[in-house]
């Protein structure tokens, strides 16, 4: 997968991508990250990306000629073949208006083999990048952030950690939360793992059994898979149900889950 990121400061990707399953990816050959200084395709002398908005209001405005010149310089399928799917390449526009990021999102990005990242500065970007350059405009949360470098870090680190062969233990991608994958067991199964089916990941734990006082939990310690399997999903059916109960709409759920959800809401009352 090659991952091309413009942005007026490059210099910024030194450091994220650097580290971690970003930089395993790329030793591997499994990915390509590459950083365009949206500065180097202005034609003026003090390199100008950004203007007034028409129409007057606030602060400044990423021009686009400079943001088109860079992406034509990639070479890249035209907009109507990839928002079609008839190439595996994405133009991504980050935006505080764009669609939500999600590990769903992640898992479709991650068969394309070219993912373009734009990321936006001072007020956004003139319009007519969503409108006839990207194909897709991307949100990592809904909180405004000063530029679209953070949120491309997180995108590119989220996809390529599902690239085959990134993660050493690839079962572990599989079983964390917000992954709905229908190899994954959710309550039924031989080993002492279950599959987050949507849910949240259940909680870990790790030696000394007791720290200060602070013991970890028994069923754990039993050596029992069935008994630690079930104690793995109903954790994290309560911390789904405390924390995300807006996953729980789309999570898979058993009869056995559903049984435990309804107890709980039970007894809270
Ligand atoms: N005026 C814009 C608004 O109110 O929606 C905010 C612009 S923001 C200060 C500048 C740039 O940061 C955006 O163009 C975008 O690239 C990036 N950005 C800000 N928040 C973001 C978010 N939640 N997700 C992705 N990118 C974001």
């Amino acid at each position: 997968m090659k991952a091309d990121i413009v942005t007026i400061f490059p210099d910024f990707f030194r450091g994220p991508l650097d580290h971690g399953i970003t930089r395993r990816a790329q030793e591997m050959g499994l990915a390509k990250i590459q950083v365009h200084d949206l500065r180097e395709f202005t034609r003026d002398r003090h390199r100008t990306v950004d203007d007034r908005p028409f129409g007057g209001g606030e602060g400044m405005v990423l021009k686009p000629e400079p943001l088109f010149e860079c992406l034509e310089s990639m070479r890249l399928a035209s907009q109507e073949d990839r928002v079609a799917g008839r190439v595996k390449q994405s133009v991504v526009l980050l935006s505080a208006q764009g669609q939500r990021f999600t590990q769903k999102v992640a898992a479709e990005l991650v068969l394309l083999d070219r993912i373009v990242f734009v990321c936006g500065r001072y007020e956004g970007v003139d319009e007519r990048v969503a409108d006839f350059l990207a194909d897709r405009e991307l949100s990592i949360g809904d909180y405004v952030l000063s530029g679209g470098e953070i949120a491309a870090a997180v995108i590119v680190e989220a996809v390529m950690r599902l690239l085959p062969g990134a993660v050493g233990n690839e079962a572990s991608t599989q079983q964390e939360s917000f992954t709905v994958d229908a190899k994954v067991r959710g309550s039924e199964g031989a080993d002492s793992t279950c599959g987050s089916n949507g849910l949240l990941d259940y909680p870990h734990y790790t030696r000394p059994a007791e720290f200060r006082g602070m013991a970890v939990p028994e069923a754990l310690m039993s050596g029992n898979h069935e008994e630690i399997r079930k104690w793995r999903r109903k954790r994290a059916l309560e911390k789904t149900l405390r924390n995300r109960p807006d996953l729980l709409q789309g999570a898979m759920l058993s009869d056995e889950d559903k049984k435990f959800l309804a107890g709980i809401r039970r007894d809270r009352g």
